[in-house]
């Protein structure tokens, strides 16, 4: 095995029919706003059985216009996950509303169903419910969205599903991003994610009025719908901006390799599920807890996270950490909970607010997963996880 190039936690598989994909573009009329970033919406949609699809240029985009669309603004309040990317968290202050989070659900590391019910039940007593709520579909495992939905209409919330790893997972025996338990669902197309478009992203709603709107959003709040507009246009050329917009869309080039990649999605899960499996019975005697799984749901495994079983305590976790890199075994840590990002603890996040998350932190360690990854591969990953675990229990 060479080991002397790190081997990445994540990466893009890219084949010859992306490749011609991208190129096929290049020598056409269209490198934007063509006819290839439909074709891409209607595939997506097509996919995960919802109605209406906004591809934009990042998750983070979509995201955004998502909440714009929900109507969230200055004294509105999102709850999410502290275990995520940031992204899931700042959409909400983009539109000047507050944030809070919700703490995970130790097993799953997805933010606890009870933890939600319960803040909720005091949020209202306090008058201070979220207008939305952000579940994040971590590593590629559903929540639990039915259980969420329950509470959205109890609570009166609208649910924006951050399923940024999860394209091609199931729940309940659907696809994520049939929106049947949310009003909108995001994914993220970064080459790390299960498919990519270099960078890209899209929306996907069952709801006419929130992907007219979203689609407006994208593109500076632009119209050319008469039945929009304040009068009737001046002539062929005439567009109405009727609100503040963005560039936020998504070019041919990036819609022509997702399009590409899509039609390999069964296959890349396929093969993250059967590293993972392989991973689980690898790793079976080590001192280590597996992901946790849930019955009701089909991960597209995004990560594979495994967690050392220190104690909270961080210095081995850290020498475990720092001991893998060491050997060219690219693991990565998802996530530093975001109430501990600088900017956050700035508005008034404190350490110890989500122990769970918090413990999290100190122990959750994403080993490299991705279509291409060897076998020999995973082999020499193994060995180096066991070999830094006795390396430790030897100091
Ligand atoms: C990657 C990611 C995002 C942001 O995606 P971009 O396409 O890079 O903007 C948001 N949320 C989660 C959970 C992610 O993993």
């Amino acid at each position: 095995m060479d080991a002397r190039t790190t081997i990445p936690y994540g990466r893009q598989s890219i084949d010859e029919a992306d490749i011609r994909a991208v190129v096929e573009i290049l020598r056409s009329d269209w490198l934007t706003q063509g006819p290839v970033v439909p074709a891409f919406e209607r595939a997506v949609a097509e996919r995960c059985a919802a109605a209406h699809s906004v591809a934009v240029n990042s998750a983070t985009s979509a995201l955004h216009i998502a909440c714009i669309a929900l109507d969230l603004g200055p004294g509105d309040l999102l709850w999410t996950s502290p275990i995520t990317f940031v992204a899931s968290a700042n959409c909400a202050r983009y539109c000047g509303a507050d944030v809070d989070f919700v703490d995970i659900d130790p097993i799953t590391s997805n933010l606890s169903v009870e933890r939600l019910e319960e803040k909720l039940r005091k949020a209202r007593s306090d008058g201070r419910l979220p207008k939305i709520v952000v579940p994040v579909h971590f590593s590629g495992q559903p929540c639990d969205m039915a259980e969420i939905h329950e509470l959205s209409k109890e609570y009166n919330f609208r649910v924006i599903e951050d399923a940024s790893h999860a394209i091609g997972a199931y729940y309940r025996g659907e696809p994520v991003g049939t929106c049947r338990y949310s009003d909108i669902t995001i994914f993220s197309f970064h080459p790390v994610k299960i498919i990519t478009c270099a960078e890209g992203g899209m929306a996907l709603t069952n709801n006419s009025r929130l992907a007219a709107k979203m689609e407006r959003l994208r593109s500076h709040g632009i119209t050319r719908d008469p039945t929009l507009m304040t009068h009737a246009p001046d002539g062929p050329w005439y567009y109405q901006q009727i609100e503040l917009g963005f560039n936020y869309r998504m070019t041919e080039l990036q819609a022509a390799l997702g399009l590409s990649q899509l039609s390999r999605l069964d296959q890349f899960t396929a093969r993250r599920n059967e590293l993972a499996l392989r991973y689980d019975t690898l790793l079976s005697a080590l001192p280590l807890t597996p992901p946790g799984r849930i019955p009701e749901t089909k991960s597209a495994w995004h990560l594979y996270v495994v967690k050392l079983q220190t104690d909270s305590c961080k210095v081995p976790y850290r020498q475990v950490f720092e001991r893998l890199l060491e050997s060219k075994v690219g693991v990565n840590l998802h996530y530093i909970p975001v109430h501990l990002q600088p900017y956050y603890q700035n508005l008034g996040f404190h350490e110890g607010d989500f122990p769970q998350a918090e413990r999290h932190y100190t122990q959750a360690i994403s080993l490299p997963l991705f279509p291409d990854l060897t076998e020999s591969q995973q082999n020499y990953i193994v060995c180096c996880v066991a070999e830094a675990l006795q390396w430790i229990k030897s100091r």
